[in-house]
């Protein structure tokens, strides 16, 4: 089934009635073929449904207050077939709440140079026509994606497809609740940020759910359920011969990490929410050796790994900016090849020029990016409140091209950093068995994290095989934030000239 089924983006074509209604009645065919012929492609993850030519001002108005409103409509694509003057699109584009992306496509692909007449000119002026909205957006300082090429060409139909998952995405994260079972990590200031501003500019809630509230679930999970997501564990990973003995300490360990799973989904699910945060200071009562123990016996590491390859965002140490990124990332890859992961710069190799940094975090790292079948494991874990015996998947990810993502917040707006990175082969680390990647940061390691690191990227990031660029492009264009890109063209000089300027125009529009 396709995940995006339910949404739809709406196509309104401009055109005006200075040609007589003959032309709008082309106009109207035309456009319908070619919204028929984009949806028949199977390239388009959303469908697109023609909401008709609008002719005046009213029109617009009604089309994009309608859109706005709609809860299927993620975006909204206009192309202007003929001339239509755009002060008819000034009050439309005032109300439009949803994305928009601007495509300069023409009905026919060839001039006809033989047979072109008036009447030819008077129907397809999208030359013109599309010059002209182009100009009210940028006056308006509209954002939108503009996309320029026919509509049958495979390379239109990737750009609008991008556009539309990004759209999609942005739509779960208007509706998306982050709960955070316990604060920020101490005394961590990448990690926090302005909940509000991060309410207004980029969608998504953030509550805070008492790590005590949780222990309530837990207390209520039954154990049978247990029994059944234990027997799952074994089933879909290779695994520790003594997980599977009962009463031994990895058994127990992993019944107890089945548990904590169980309980943490039922109050995810009580509460609607799509991404969480934990802390590993905050795991419930202090004292495990106290007869009125109520709590994790362990960082509930493996739950999250689970819960990540599902789509539910998470993001460690409270870190709940990473948990919605997260989320949006998985989104915006669904039914994609290649998986995504949260993840933490956690050292570095130094090799000469393929330097690299290795990705892992303590056990948190999304499976969905393993190389090979993930192997349950059972480890003593000495951080945090609860130094126990911990459950984890362990795996090394693919190598290959990929991109990893963070959102700092910079106090007058939230800052998105990208960097193209290449996955190398990571290898095992049997005195430090968690989940990892490898990857040398684009241009090289040394000016890949040069750049990051002066821009004020966190040690957490939101990594995908899938996504390019182009994706983060459109969503700072939705949210209106700013965006960094450090690639294989990034120098630091010029970096370094980008953020100053940012800046300047930052402190400008605010
Ligand atoms: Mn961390």
């Amino acid at each position: 089934m396709n995940a995006y089924e339910n949404l739809e983006v709406w196509w309104i074509t401009g055109a005006q009635l200075l040609y007589g209604g003959d032309a709008v009645v082309a106009v109207d065919a035309h456009s319908k073929e070619m919204v028929d012929g984009l949806n028949a492609s199977g390239e388009l993850p959303v469908k697109i449904v023609y909401k008709g030519t609008a002719n005046s001002s009213k029109e617009v108005e009604e089309l994009m207050r309608a859109a706005t409103v709609s809860d299927s409509c993620v975006g909204v694509i206009t192309w202007m077939h003929t001339f239509s003057p755009a002060k008819m699109w000034i009050h439309g584009l005032q109300q439009l709440r949803k994305p928009l992306l601007h495509l300069h496509t023409q009905y026919n692909a060839e001039i006809p140079w033989d047979t072109m007449d008036m009447d030819f000119m008077n129907l397809n002026q999208s030359a013109h026509g599309d010059r002209e909205f182009g100009h009210i957006c940028a006056r308006m300082h509209v954002r939108r994606k503009v996309v320029v090429g026919h509509w049958t060409n495979p390379e239109t139909r990737r750009r609008i497809a991008v556009w539309q998952r990004v759209a999609a995405a942005w739509a779960d994260a208007q509706d998306m609740r982050v709960i955070r079972f316990g604060d920020q990590m101490n005394n961590v200031a990448v990690t926090d940020g302005d909940k509000v501003a991060a309410e207004m500019q980029l969608g998504y809630h953030v509550d805070y759910c008492p790590v005590s509230e949780l222990m309530e679930y837990w207390k209520k999970v039954d154990e049978k359920r247990v029994d059944e997501l234990f027997a799952e564990y074994l089933s879909l990973y290779d695994y520790e011969p003594e997980i599977a003995q009962p009463g031994t300490e990895k058994n127990t360990a992993v019944r107890n990490a089945a548990r904590a799973e169980l309980a943490i989904r039922d109050c995810l699910a009580d509460k609607g929410a799509k991404a969480f945060t934990t802390n590993f200071d905050d795991l419930g009562t202090d004292d495990i050796n106290d007869p009125k123990f109520v709590g994790f016996d362990q960082i509930p590491g493996l739950a999250s790994q689970r819960l990540m390859a599902e789509g539910i965002g998470f993001g460690a140490e409270g870190d709940w900016k990473s948990a919605a990124l997260y989320r949006t990332v998985w989104y915006m890859t669904r039914g994609l090849e290649g998986g995504c992961s949260f993840l933490e710069d956690y050292t570095l190799n130094f090799d000469g020029n393929r330097s690299s940094i290795l990705q892992a975090h303590m056990l948190e790292v999304c499976p969905l990016i393993a190389e090979q079948k993930p192997r349950l494991e059972v480890h003593f874990l000495g951080i945090g409140i609860r130094k126990a015996q911990t459950a984890r998947l362990v795996f090394t990810s693919r190598p290959g091209d990929g991109i990893t993502a963070t959102v700092i917040d910079m106090g007058n707006r939230f800052r998105l950093i990208v960097n193209d990175v290449e996955c190398i082969k990571s290898k095992p680390l049997p005195k430090l068995p968690v989940a990892s990647a490898l990857w040398i940061p684009k241009p090289d390691f040394e000016t890949g994290a040069a750049a990051w690191i002066l821009a004020g990227g966190t040690h957490h990031s939101c990594f995908s095989y899938a996504l390019t660029a182009e994706y983060w492009e459109d969503y700072a264009e939705m949210a209106g934030i700013e965006m960094v890109r450090i690639d294989a063209d990034t120098t630091i000089a010029a970096f370094r000239r980008e953020l100053r300027y940012n800046e300047v125009y930052y402190l400008l529009n605010q």
